[in-house]
């Protein structure tokens, strides 16, 4: 039943008689290494792609993609699921590490070069999941914040919208190239990363399954329509810490600490903030830096300091804001985007 497809990527396709374990850990425990699983649809002429966990502290996809399976839910059309940081989800206590130490950040990876092991799983998943054509591609994540469910996806066209609302009412729009999973197939059909809510909450997990549900029972992707109003937010700016700087995050200045920001930052998210509020307080030399889409930096557009005190210079909406000072280092601060009118 396991074929090895590649040297890093194994290749599951669940027969009639065969069982899945029932228990999501001893699930995870079994499988050797990223693993696609293929579950044959109706219409074995269409194929969709779905991908979960390609963070290790994002349980919610894999958990979808599991109950599906042991719920032997019969799609409209062949599924290909992608479990990929499989390694990093079981480490000690589980769940814990979005990649293992020493290894990247595998939802990086997904564009050349491909010269690790981390891009060889990469370039592997891909020459396999975009030989399928699919028609629709969805990648699931959880986040460390306080967000609602929204998707990611480069254009908003009515089939995103539409992918996105079987999960989600809101939607970022982004250009940005970060070698995504998501981004690799946006050439072939609509393609949306989906945040579900916080990592571990059990309405993410819920919020994951019951979009993959509706993705696996829809007939037709041209009768993906948007019914209720959807919030768009665009140009995200991705507001990251220059390279060395310390992060804390405190209800007042932590000395020694070149960044503090309010403990709370993260309750934000997803709120439109007004020119002048307080995010936190700064010592020594600026730290921010922030990019948007078109890579042009813009952390003095969007933020001053006041006598010591960081407050916003403009109006922006900011998103996916975390207080986990890991994250907040390894990825990015949160990003500031704008309401579409
Ligand atoms: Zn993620």
């Amino acid at each position: 039943m396991v074929d090895a497809v590649s040297p890093t990527i194994d290749l599951i396709a669940p027969g009639i008689d065969d069982d899945v374990c029932a228990d999501p850990d001893a699930f995870l425990a079994g499988l050797r290494r990223p693993t696609i699983f293929h579950v044959r649809g109706r219409d074995r002429a269409r194929a969709r792609v779905v991908a979960g966990t390609l963070h290790g502290n994002e349980p919610s996809g894999l958990r979808a993609i599991h109950r599906v399976l042991v719920d032997r839910l019969e799609p409209a059309v062949d599924v290909w699921f992608f479990l990929g940081a499989v390694e990093a989800a079981r480490a000690a206590p589980g769940f814990a590490h979005r990649m293992l130490p020493g290894r990247r950040d595998l939802n990086r990876c997904f564009r050349p070069p491909f010269d690790d092991l981390d891009g060889a799983i990469a370039r592997d998943a891909l020459a396999q999941l975009r030989a399928v054509q699919p028609e629709l591609i969805v990648d699931l994540h959880n986040n460390t914040g306080h967000n609602p469910a929204y998707a990611v996806g480069p254009s908003t066209d009515g089939a995103y919208l539409g992918l996105t609302a079987l999960f989600a009412r809101t939607f970022v729009h982004s250009g940005m190239s970060l070698g995504t999973f998501s981004e690799a197939f946006a050439d072939l059909a609509p393609s949306v990363a989906i945040e579900c809510g916080r990592a571990g909450d059990p309405g993410a997990d819920a919020t994951a399954h019951a979009g993959l549900v509706r993705l696996l029972r829809l007939e037709d992707p041209e009768a993906l329509v948007v019914t209720d109003p959807m919030a768009i937010l665009v140009d995200p700016v991705r507001v990251m810490l220059r390279p060395g700087v310390t992060l804390a995050f405190a209800a007042r200045p932590v000395p020694g600490v070149a960044l503090t920001l309010v403990p709370d930052v993260d309750r934000h998210n997803f709120q439109t903030l007004a020119p002048g509020t307080a995010l936190g307080w700064l010592e020594g030399p600026w730290p921010l830096v922030a990019m948007d889409e078109h890579g042009r930096e813009r952390a003095h557009e969007l933020f001053l300091d006041d006598g010591g005190t960081l407050r916003t210079r403009t109006t922006f909406v900011p998103m996916m804001a975390t207080t986990d000072v890991a994250a907040a280092t390894q990825d990015c601060l949160f990003y500031a985007a704008s309401r579409q009118q």
